[in-house]
């Protein structure tokens, strides 16, 4: 992609973030801004990275796999595993990424902690809304599954991970994320070796704003860094 369109992405990213986060009277620098890129091709994550973004996120295995690859020398990079992972898929991938953020079952954590390395951090997927089709363990049976996975010597628990509804107002997305917040510091507070649960992933490009200002650590942006705006106002004006 163009890198001016690339660039001016990015700054204004960057900018809610900043506005996001003084707003809440946060620190900027408590926010790590992940990159999705599931969306694009190797050279085009290939630019991100010329940007300084640090943090990567794909939520396919081949896919992060080749991209790896690929970045080999940009070393610093941390990958994240966003999305439904198959069992039979977490030997090739479990030790190739800094962050899995889609744990919500005992077979995959029990799994992981099998073919693991090293100790493996790991959010836990939270279905908060109660949508059907999301992935995720429910708010009630949240404590339970935590307990479950204090046998597994490989996994840690960084933190709670979760989605919101496509169709969700601005009220529905401060409640899912402050439920989120307090199901973390609930579990913080337990202050459980294997689950500090001191991070909170939530917000992607239509909510990071307000996920920041309920205490998101961590943000998913896809589509933000690519659209490109100045087509679509072009394309509008034909129509
Ligand atoms: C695709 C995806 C994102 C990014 O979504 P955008 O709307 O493109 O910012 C974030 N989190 C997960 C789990 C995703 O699958």
């Amino acid at each position: 992609m163009l890198e001016q369109t690339l660039k001016t992405n990015i700054q204004k990213i960057e900018k809610n973030i900043q506005e996001a986060c003084e707003t809440s009277s946060r620190d900027v620098d408590s926010i790590k801004l992940i990159c999705v890129s599931k969306s694009v091709d190797n050279e085009t994550t290939k630019q991100v990275v010329d940007q300084g973004i640090v943090h990567f996120a794909e939520n396919r295995m081949e896919k992060l796999l080749e991209k790896k690859e690929f970045l080999k020398e940009d070393r610093h990079i941390k990958w994240h595993f966003i999305g439904n992972l198959q069992r039979r898929k977490v030997k090739t991938i479990i030790n190739e990424i800094d962050y899995f953020h889609a744990l919500d079952n005992v077979k995959l954590a029990s799994e992981i902690d099998k073919r693991a390395e090293k100790q493996i951090k790991c959010f836990v997927q939270v279905n908060v809304s109660g949508e059907e089709s999301k992935q995720g363990v429910s708010p009630d049976s949240l404590d339970e599954f935590i307990d479950s996975l204090s046998v597994f010597e490989n996994i840690v628990v960084v933190g709670l991970m979760t989605m919101a509804p496509y169709e969700a107002s601005n009220d529905e997305l401060h409640h899912i994320f402050s439920d989120l917040n307090r199901l973390k510091t609930a579990i913080e507070s337990k202050q459980l070796a294997y689950a500090p649960c001191k991070e909170l992933s939530m917000g992607m490009s239509r909510d990071y704003d307000v996920a920041i200002s309920e205490g998101a650590t961590f943000v998913r942006v896809g589509s933000s860094f690519f659209d490109d705006d100045e087509k679509e106002v072009g394309t509008d004006e034909f129509i």
